[in-house]
């Protein structure tokens, strides 16, 4: 049997050419991410997009998982595609609903009919094709209310699809359609979700990365690259840039009263987030910042860290508790490889007692003896970048 999916698009109050905007950029990353998995016709009529399987290749299973992961969509639905005849459309009803309807105690069917030439109307179809679904499955009751199975029955222009209910998608607007932002990626939880919120909104990632290597691992920077990995099922590929930090941190730590080491180094991590943003042609910054978490997370801290920064600086998950972090992060895949116990470059030069409501001033008198702008080209200069390919792109 014929199968399609349907993908219904988001952003309902989009008007005029923002909405044709959107749906071109929904289209185009939809043909990147599916591209892997066959070979598909997508195109939208209506507010739906149509993703036509064009050889028994294509495989329907994997275009649907990755399509709920698109963000743009609101909902997704597998249907069988037949003849615009209503012997043909009922028999589909019963063969291509089977599985779903024997497992089901009520439903009800909805029609929707946009080609006005088809002799039935729209509430005689739904009579009509409930009253052969509970032929066929006499177990069934209809539910108008309150139905676990809505059966669809959509007359087009060209054919009927018939489907149950919708998968609900991943929301949002597509990658690219909001711009580009610089991502600082660590390995902790938070910041993989805060990178997930702002995609979702439509806007394309670059990573940035800092390592301190001989202090943090090898494997330290394999779990960030993993991260970035997942990740890339929601924002599509990701560029990741890793900045050597070791020499900075020794210098601050050489240079600079303890109690403020990890603001001066988070100033220096905003410095060269900024300086590779706007290489890069990201127009703001987004960490996993979250109000309280630590000392240098309370409004007087992340004012010191964020004055270095002349781009905005958007931090997701501020409001949020980590246990709402957590169940995104579970939902998107990352939880489990972010809780590996591998060190980060924050963790390793941390102060026992950080000054929690530091003022700007503090910092700048801490680093007067540092040559700010060498150590941050220094470290640009020996910044590495790795493209992580989607698994589908
Ligand atoms: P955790 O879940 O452990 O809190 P985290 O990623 O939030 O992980 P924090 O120490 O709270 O780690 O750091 C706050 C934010 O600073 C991070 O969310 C991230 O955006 C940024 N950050 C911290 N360390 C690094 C790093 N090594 N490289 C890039 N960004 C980092
Ligand atoms: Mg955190």
């Amino acid at each position: 049997m014929k199968e399609m999916l349907l993908l219904k698009c988001g952003e309902l109050v989009l008007k005029g050419l923002n909405r044709s905007r959107f749906e071109e950029k929904l289209i185009s990353n939809l043909r990147r991410r599916l591209k892997a998995v066959g070979e598909f016709k997508i195109y939208s009529i209506q507010s739906t997009i149509y993703v036509e399987p064009m050889n028994e290749e294509a495989d329907m299973e994997r275009a649907l998982e990755i399509s709920l992961k698109v963000f743009g969509i609101v909902a997704v639905c597998r249907a069988a595609v037949c003849e615009k005849d209503y012997n043909t459309i009922s028999k589909t009803a019963k063969e291509y609903l089977k599985d779903t309807l024997i497992n089901a105690y009520t439903f009800k069917v909805d029609a929707r009919r946009s080609d006005k030439r088809f002799p039935m109307k729209s509430p005689e179809i739904c009579r009509e094709i409930g009253g052969d679904l509970l032929e066929e499955y006499p177990h069934l009751k209809v539910n108008v209310q309150n139905p676990e199975i809505i059966v669809m029955v959509e007359i087009r222009d060209e054919f009927a699809f018939v489907h149950a209910n919708k998968i609900p998608g991943a929301g949002g607007m597509p990658v690219g359609i909001n711009g580009h932002a610089a991502l600082l990626l660590s390995g902790g939880i938070d910041s993989p979700v805060a990178g997930y919120m702002i995609a979702k909104r439509g806007v394309e990632l670059s990573c940035i990365h800092f390592e301190s290597f001989p202090y943090t691992s090898e494997r330290a920077m394999e779990k960030v690259l993993s991260l970035a990995k997942i990740m890339t099922a929601y924002t599509g590929r990701l560029n990741v840039f890793i900045v050597p930090f070791t020499q900075i941190q020794e210098e601050i730590r050489k240079n600079c009263p303890e109690d403020l080491f990890t603001l001066v180094m988070r100033r220096f991590m905003m410095r060269i987030a900024e300086s590779l943003a706007v290489r890069e042609g990201c127009k703001c910054i987004v960490t996993g910042e979250s109000l309280g978490q630590v000392a240098s997370q309370t409004i007087e801290a992340m004012d010191v860290t964020g004055s270095v920064c002349s781009i905005p600086v958007f931090r997701p998950v501020i409001g949020m508790d980590k246990e709402e972090i957590v169940v995104i992060a579970r939902k998107i895949g990352t939880f489990e490889t972010s809780i590996l116990p591998y060190e980060d470059c924050c963790t390793v030069f941390s102060p026992k007692h950080p000054l929690t409501r530091p003022k700007r001033y503090q910092a700048e008198e801490a680093e007067r003896g540092l040559l700010i702008q060498e150590l941050i080209e220094t470290a640009i200069n020996k910044t590495k970048q790795v493209m992580i390919e989607g698994k589908e792109d």
